[in-house]
């Protein structure tokens, strides 16, 4: 199922490759999310042309719209968004908690309200993997308790407790034909919690691993540290998933950690705020800067934006709302980050992923709100 073709001298990179139901992932691979059944802005030809090999679901939103009924009589989800490549399906569990008014965490799973229409609604375990069973995804996600990251230690603690227990009822739910099951460990920042999380969910035994607790609104050196503390629990010959992360820059520096999957709405969702991904950092389109520019969004790219299409001409149409504005920049930094992934991969097999990364991040130019977190916990660590 996952074989781990090569591993970096220099760092805890690795080259795998993962083979599911709807063929082979090369990794370390980079999922574009389409929470909705659509990666945001994007048709297949797109998604194809980027070097897409596998997409993320949503379960949580899927079952609420258009519903299973709607799904199963398409043929299932694959058919039913007509993506004949690997789809892996989120299991709510983050919904739940984030978007989802909570009535009440049970034993089994939580009772909340819809965040459309307000209607009550169980979510749990055995209710996760039916859906996801029924959608048919080459990998489905156990169902877990993700609290923010400045949660109280007791409130991590009690989100370890459910996760561990979730994820052992997950493990005895039917699935579909050929379908991976990936246990989630949580733990946030705390060393003892994340040990043992990410013990007792390889005990059960998995067929990957998932780093959860990130991407919760923690500073950067904070998700770096949830990582590397629950890196070394997480068996080598398995795949291991960094879930919802991250920037260009810090997907170079996870796969340098020894992750292999990453999904991540950053490059969609900042391509509808105008804001390009390139190998020097974030780029906004829309700034007066690119007025009379007339080079592509980024030299060197072979996206079809970046071939066809000129900063300044993109600037106008994001100033006048057009919808090929933020579609052409939705292309441009998929196409990035696939690129990005595609290279590291390239290095890996080459056995020159150390210069890869050291260049990289010598030219990339992190965020201010980055460098900021950075700077703070240099601080605290002196
Ligand atoms: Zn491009």
């Amino acid at each position: 199922m996952f074989e781990l073709l090569k591993t970096d001298p220099a760092s805890k990179a690795r080259l795998g490759r993962l083979t599911t139901a709807h063929g082979v992932v090369d990794t370390p691979v980079f999922m574009p999310v389409g929470t909705q059944g659509s990666v945001k802005a994007l048709d297949l030809r797109e998604l194809n042309e980027a070097g897409t090999s596998i997409i993320l679901g949503n379960t949580y939103h899927l079952n609420l719209r258009p519903g299973l009924e709607i799904i199963t009589a398409g043929g299932g989800l694959h058919r039913f968004i007509n993506w004949d490549k690997p789809i892996l399906t989120d299991s709510g569990g983050f919904q739940v908690f984030s978007l989802a008014k909570i009535r009440k965490v049970k034993p089994h799973g939580v009772e909340f309200r819809s965040h459309l229409d307000g209607s009550l609604l169980f979510l749990g375990p055995k209710e996760s993997m039916e859906i996801q069973r029924i959608l048919g995804s080459d990998i489905a996600m156990t169902f877990d308790e993700c609290p923010p990251h400045d949660a109280p230690a007791k409130e991590q603690r009690h989100a370890v407790e459910r996760t561990i227990r979730w994820a052992r009822e997950c493990r005895e739910q039917p699935r579909a034909p050929g379908q991976l099951v990936f246990g989630i460990c949580q733990g946030g920042v705390n060393p003892a919690l994340r040990e043992e999380c990410a013990k007792a969910i390889v005990e059960l035994g998995f067929d990957g691993y998932a780093i959860g607790g990130v991407s919760v609104g923690e500073p950067e050196p904070e998700m770096m540290k949830a990582v590397e503390l629950a890196e070394p629990f997480l068996p080598a010959n398995q795949p291991r998933y960094a879930m919802g992360l991250g920037t260009p820059a810090q997907l170079v520096e996870l796969v340098a950690r020894g992750v292999d999957m990453f999904d991540c709405v950053l490059p969609t969702r900042i391509a509808r705020n105008g804001t390009a991904m390139t190998r020097k950092g974030a780029v906004s389109i829309k700034a007066g800067f690119n007025k009379a520019d007339f080079g592509p969004i980024e030299e060197g790219c072979d996206c079809f934006a970046c071939r066809h299409h000129t900063r300044a001409y993109l600037r106008h149409l994001l100033n006048v709302n057009e919808i090929l504005g933020l579609r052409m920049l939705s292309v441009h930094n998929s196409h990035m980050i696939l690129k990005v992934m595609a290279d590291i991969r390239t290095h890996l097999a080459a056995g020159t992923f150390a210069e890869f990364r050291r260049e990289f991040i010598a030219h990339y130019v992190p965020s201010k709100k980055v460098m900021l977190a950075r700077v703070a916990a240099a601080a605290a660590n002196s």
